[in-house]
């Protein structure tokens, strides 16, 4: 027991000062910028910074775009929107429930938050979970950090936030409910999850189909700038067209594996296609997808 208190002790002593993830707002338009996520996991050294966020300054206020994965991320991302803007923040909107974008939340406890009714009761669901397999991954960054649970929800097609207008589109593959935001005004496209840049998807509540889908649709929105979840801004449909090309690349590999009989170790066994090589994270996103998917299509192929 003495030992646990000194611990502890250690634990607080050593994570009491804040994490300093050195964030820089990258300009995309007059009032447009992101915070590019390293194309890593979660870890003690990343603190857990491994997805984009982004904001819209309007004419009274500012809009932001998911939170990150901790409060300390969510507090420098206010510090750096101040050395750009003193507008308030007075607008959050969550893409989704993955943990790296949304536990950034109570720091902005005086904001409208924003979500689908999916994300939002899987946030109430499921928050203290992620927290806590957080404490484990990046350990002190995760400091302050408690479920803020969205206080708005999102239905309509258009939002109108003091004069500002967004379209929003409602949609899945990436997970149950996938929210992508367009602004016209600048003609930049907020994709979220639905579309990582050269780098390999994360599929832990995927439906493959749907997400093909979703993306066929994104296809044919003509912006002028993606910001994906993960990976670098994107002028052209090329992320897209990847990432769909991945998504048929891992079902067909899936399907025929099944119908081969393969195990697991079989299928990673085998070399990456050349179009995915410049992916980063291949390796562990696609050895992580088929640990998670696999089972199914074995159990749907058996039974056909
Ligand atoms: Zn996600």
């Amino acid at each position: 027991m003495k030992y646990f208190y000194i611990f502890i002790f250690y634990s607080t002593f050593l994570y009491s000062t804040s994490f300093n993830f050195e964030l820089k707002a990258i300009k995309l338009s007059n009032n447009s910028y992101y915070f590019y996520g390293k194309e890593e996991y979660f870890s003690v050294k990343n603190g857990g910074d491994i997805s984009n966020t982004a904001f819209i300054i309007t004419k009274n206020s500012v809009i932001l775009i998911d939170t990150g994965s901790s409060y300390e991320y969510g507090e420098e991302v206010k510090k750096k929107i101040k050395q750009i803007t003193n507008k308030p923040i007075k607008y959050v909107i969550n893409t989704h429930h993955h943990p790296d974008h949304f536990l950034g939340n109570n720091a902005f406890s005086n904001s409208e938050i924003f979500s689908t009714e999916f994300t939002k009761n899987e946030i109430a669901k499921n928050g203290d979970l992620y927290i806590a397999n957080l404490n484990n991954l990046v350990q002190g960054a995760m400091n302050g950090t408690k479920i803020k649970v969205p206080n708005e929800i999102l239905k309509s097609n258009e939002l109108n936030l003091d004069g500002y207008k967004l379209k929003l589109f409602y949609l899945d593959g990436h997970t149950k409910s996938d929210l992508v935001i367009y602004d016209e005004n600048t003609k930049i496209l907020y994709a979220a999850d639905l579309v990582f840049n050269k780098r390999t998807l994360a599929t832990p509540h995927a439906n493959i189909p749907d997400w093909i889908k979703s993306l066929e649709k994104l296809k044919k929105i003509n912006y002028k700038i993606l910001v994906p979840g993960h990976g670098k801004i994107d002028r052209t449909k090329n992320a897209i067209n990847e990432d769909i090309a991945y998504l048929h690349y891992l079902d067909n590999t899936l399907k025929n594996s099944a119908r081969n009989g393969f195990d697991i170790f079989e299928i990673l066994a085998r070399p990456i296609p050349k179009e995915f090589e410049s992916f980063t994270m291949f390796k562990e996103e696609f050895e992580r997808s088929i640990i998670n998917l696999y089972p199914k299509y074995e159990k749907r192929r058996m039974k056909n």
